[in-house]
């Protein structure tokens, strides 16, 4: 599971911002302030408690929102992770969710702060009252008082979590909603890599793909470089070592690019009936750097010395089928 955390001042625009969000990395989101208002909505005990404090612009008790946020992540397994809005609001409830993840085995992954300048607080919160109708939007002196307690005790959280390394920050004010998404859609999707340590293809990146692929029975390795399964291309790494057998295939819907970047290998070309019409090599001092597979070429691999290759295919990989084999 993966724990991001959305954070920033009343009004910055996070609930506005967590759909698209939520949507596009299956997070369940969760915003605090949201259950608060269905509690009060729903008339129970917990809203009647709430609803004077949050009037006031003042916080809940850390117990009801740890216990909401807890019996949340309790009753939804099959998401990919969580997006938080609204919690954790003091160092307090950052200390307790990482108690509370740790019991689980689990983490904070990363938290994405969009700030805003305290003059566009109150603007962009009065112009919300007109819209939602909130009770807490509509009175300047709650807003204030919001802004004070967001100050006094959320701010330090900024602190809190650039010392544990995951705080990253976007400009609330960088353009309208659809520009913010887009600089918080770039931001997630680097943290996403830097998560999976994507992000660098290095030679700490093969030397770590070279070792795995010396630990396969099949003397090779791929290392996918998509970030998620819904990617519906081909990019990957592929660790070969000498002794590595690939059948004479083709692929009948892509162009296959091949560029080698370590090691020495031959990509040869076969017509119909297997016979060797092309070969090509790749690597040492030949200066080939890399090659195109044509649409339904038959072709295979031989490897002289460990090759690694990147390589990438248009389409889903899919088992190659009897007809593209020889
Ligand atoms: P929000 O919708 O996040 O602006 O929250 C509205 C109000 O709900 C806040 O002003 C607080 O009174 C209360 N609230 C929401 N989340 C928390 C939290 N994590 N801790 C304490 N109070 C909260």
């Amino acid at each position: 599971m993966k724990y991001y955390i959305l954070f920033g001042p009343p009004g910055a625009g996070k609930g506005t911002q967590a759909g698209a969000i939520s949507k596009k990395y299956n997070l369940k989101h969760i915003s605090t302030g949201e259950m608060l208002r269905a509690e009060i909505a729903a008339g129970t005990e917990l809203g009647r408690q709430a609803k004077e404090l949050i009037d006031a612009g003042n916080l809940v008790p850390d117990s009801v929102v740890e216990g909401m946020i807890e019996n949340t992540f309790n009753s939804n397994k099959d998401v990919a992770g969580f997006l938080l809005d609204g919690f954790p609001r003091t160092v307090g409830q950052a200390a307790d969710l990482d108690q509370m993840l740790a019991l689980r085995g689990e983490k904070v992954n990363a938290v994405i702060s969009i700030m805003i300048k305290d003059q566009t607080i109150i603007e962009r919160i009065q112009h919300r009252a007109e819209i939602e109708g909130r009770a807490d939007d509509a009175n300047v002196e709650t807003i204030k008082n919001r802004i004070a307690t967001y100050h006094k005790q959320t701010e330090p959280l900024i602190t809190y979590y650039k010392n544990a390394g995951k705080y990253h920050e976007i400009d609330g004010e960088c353009g309208d909603i659809e520009a913010v998404r887009k600089e918080m859609l770039r931001v997630f999707r680097g943290i996403d890599k830097l998560l999976e340590r994507q992000v660098v293809i290095d030679n700490a990146l093969l030397d770590n793909v070279q070792m795995l692929a010396h630990e396969s029975p099949r003397l090779r390795m791929n290392y996918d470089l998509r970030n998620s399964e819904d990617d519906q291309s081909q990019r990957m790494l592929n660790v070969m070592l000498p002794g590595t057998k690939t059948a004479i295939h083709r692929h009948n819907y892509s162009t296959e690019t091949i560029m080698l970047l370590r090691g020495q290998m031959d990509t040869v070309f076969y017509n119909d009936k297997g016979v060797e019409k092309e070969r090509i090599h790749m690597g040492g001092d030949t200066g080939v750097l890399g090659v195109n597979i044509p649409k339904g070429q038959w072709h295979t691999f031989e490897v002289i010395d460990l090759s690694i290759i990147f390589m990438a295919q248009d389409g889903p990989w899919s088992p190659l089928s009897k007809e593209n084999m020889l």
